[in-house]
């Protein structure tokens, strides 16, 4: 039967049916092993930027070391120095500042949350950004400017691989081991391990095989292809390229390779959502109109209307948030299943909307056919270009699209899908990233009695509102699992970064020698955290496979390692309540010469 919403037709119960048959088609047993996950000295983890350097070892004891160097670990120093701890050591294998912007430097990456919302920190560096959708070049140089302003260089040892955190009982301090025989001991541990930090590729046959060029694209070539990060790869006029993937990377690169290859094939098993993205110089009179405050009000509203809560301005005003704004966030007086029911309504609207705009662009019905995406909207990363989908107009790019199933086989020439073999000169795996480390964590950490995390997270994460680890003391995380995942990754780390400052801060002060959250606080977060997950595995369980839903295998253990069902506002007001209590409650606290207290 067709409804309308808003004047949009579509027939819930057939969308239901396709969806259910394009996720069965993309399901595959064998889950998160059908990826090779990369080892960190792999010739694929070669960083192509920066020359590896000699460095004498180093010998330090610190107050705090911060794994990372990417927004996550840089807005930590920053809330710590300003509260007053300035003895500080960030470590990162990356030779800057950055994170995945100092790694992903593919022609054409770029942000798609707008940047005044994105870019942490504007109102404290007085940075107006030069776009709406800040290109990877200005986030990376961003990245270094507020090294710079927080004094963050003169803090840092770059190049430089944490191979494990171990507790030392005897001096109440980390001992943090590098691939740079440093010899560093550090009161206290904050660990940013980023998201998206470690490169997969497809566990089929062949891959060591191929005998042309090949890379992922968070290591993009520039020597091989010519140009940079914003296109012009004048060396790819007389090549073959192959790409694998047609998700949030691959549909900002494919625009580039179009324009400059001799020829494309895009390899395609899920297609993406890929709406409008119109992109702007940022209107300088307009930026400097903001109020002191504007930039936590802007994230906060981008949040809730991206989560289709009641708001009563839209700041950001684009494809992530209109029509959530005008359909959903603006309705007053439901009842909380007349507000999911009409996210729903409106999320099938959309998805109408995104596969009509396919057959608006691409001039092959067969092609267009087949990019249309079938799921609901956040099953998979919505995307946002203006010119990926009319890419396949030309004649030079070819989409080979695999009916769910993955390409076969890599050979000596090229790509394998089905019978017929494509031969390429340089092949792009833009095939993302490996979930695991962050689910699980980016490096080995051993506890007291030596205890290891991954033994301690063996049937899933254990924590205090994400950061704490009973049996690991002095130890804070920043990341997604049992703490808020936010389409605007920033928003998140700003509000924990934050709270570790504050807490390091308040430890110091309060003469704490070692903080370790209790069992039981421990176990009464995870109890909280399982009741308030079970809409989340309800709503992952129907999406179409991806690194997002664990492959679509839904588990007990996939959820405690998953994100906090309240969202950045759930987190934030359990924050903002824990600090105002006072206590440091459930932290088990020794100071320095004294007995336990609690
Ligand atoms: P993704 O995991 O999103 O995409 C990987 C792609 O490779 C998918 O299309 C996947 O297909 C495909 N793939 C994997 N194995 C095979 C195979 N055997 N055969 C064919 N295709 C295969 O990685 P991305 O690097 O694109 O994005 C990772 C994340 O980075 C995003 O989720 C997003 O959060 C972030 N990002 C953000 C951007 C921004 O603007 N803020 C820009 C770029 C990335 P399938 O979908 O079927 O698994």
């Amino acid at each position: 039967m067709t409804e309308s919403f808003r004047g949009v037709e579509f027939d819930r119960e057939a969308i239901v049916a396709k969806n259910a048959q394009e996720r069965e088609k993309r399901f595959r047993a064998d889950g998160n092993t059908q990826y090779v996950h990369l080892d960190e000295h792999s010739e694929w983890m070669t960083d192509p930027h920066t020359p590896r350097a000699d460095r004498e070892a180093v010998t330090r004891d610190v107050d705090v070391v911060i794994l990372g160097a990417g927004f996550g670990a840089m807005l930590s120093a920053a809330r710590l120095r300003e509260a007053g701890v300035g003895d500080i050591l960030l470590i990162d294998k990356g030779g800057d500042f950055g994170g995945t912007w100092y790694w992903n430097r593919y022609p054409g990456v770029a942000c798609d949350v707008e940047s005044y919302t994105y870019l942490p920190l504007l109102e404290e560096t007085g940075y107006m950004p030069s776009e709406k959708y800040a290109h990877g070049d200005e986030i990376y140089a961003y990245s270094r400017l507020i090294a710079r302003r927080f004094g963050l260089y003169q803090r840092a040892l770059l190049q430089t691989l944490v191979e494990a955190f171990r507790w030392d009982d005897a001096i109440s301090r980390w001992r943090v081991e590098t691939d740079r025989e440093d010899a560093i001991t550090a009161k206290f541990i904050v660990v940013c391990p980023g998201h998206y930090r470690s490169p997969k590729l497809p566990g089929i046959p062949g891959v060591d095989d191929y005998a042309g060029r090949a890379f992922h694209t968070s290591r993009w070539d520039y020597a091989y292809t010519g140009g940079d990060s914003n296109g012009n790869l004048d060396k790819l006029a007389d090549k073959v390229v192959g790409i694998i993937g047609t998700g949030a990377t691959a549909v900002q690169v494919v625009p580039h390779l179009g324009k400059a290859a001799k020829e494309v094939f895009v390899f395609q098993r899920t297609p993406s959502t890929v709406d409008v993205r119109n992109d702007h110089p940022t209107d300088e009179v307009w930026f400097n109109t903001l109020e002191p405050g504007w930039q936590k009000r802007r994230m906060e509203n981008f949040n809730r209307i991206a989560w289709g809560q009641p708001q009563d301005e839209d700041l950001v005003n684009d494809s992530w948030t209109r029509t959530n704004f005008e359909h959903v966030c603006r309705a007053r007086g439901l009842s909380a299943e007349e507000m999911a029911e009409l996210r729903s309504r409106n999320d099938f609207a959309v998805m109408e909307q995104i596969r009509r705009r396919v057959d608006e662009e691409i001039h092959d019905p067969a092609v267009a056919d087949t990019m249309k995406p079938w799921y609901e909207r956040v099953c998979k990363r919505p995307c946002f270009h203006d010119e990926f989908l009319s890419t396949f107009n030309r004649p030079n790019v070819h989409l080979v699209d695999t009916d769910g199933r993955g390409v076969d086989r890599i050979t000596e020439k090229g790509v394998l899908v089905g019978d017929t073999e494509y031969p390429v000169d340089l092949l792009v795996y833009a095939t993302g990233f490996d979930p695991t480390p962050y689910l699980g964590f980016p490096v080995p950490v051993y506890g007291r009695d030596g205890l290891s995390l991954g033994t301690h997270w063996k049937e899933g994460a254990r924590t205090m509102h994400g950061i704490h680890v009973h049996h690991f003391p002095n130890m804070f995380i920043a990341s997604t699992t049992q703490s808020a995942w936010a389409s605007n990754f920033p928003h998140m780390l700003t509000e924990q970064a934050e709270h570790i400052a504050y807490t390091v801060k308040e430890l110091i002060d309060r003469n704490v020698n070692v903080a370790e959250v209790t069992e039981q606080a421990e176990a009464e977060w995870v109890a909280h955290h399982e009741e308030l997950a079970a809409f989340l595995v309800e709503f992952w369980g129907q999406c179409t496979p991806s690194h997002l839903n664990n492959e679509g295998h839904i588990t007990v253990k996939m959820m405690r390692d998953g994100s906090y069902g309240g969202g950045v506002d759930g987190i934030t007001e359990v924050f903002r309540n824990w600090r105002e209590e006072g206590s440091l409650s459930g932290l088990q606290l020794q100071k320095a010469a004294e007995s336990i207290s609690t």
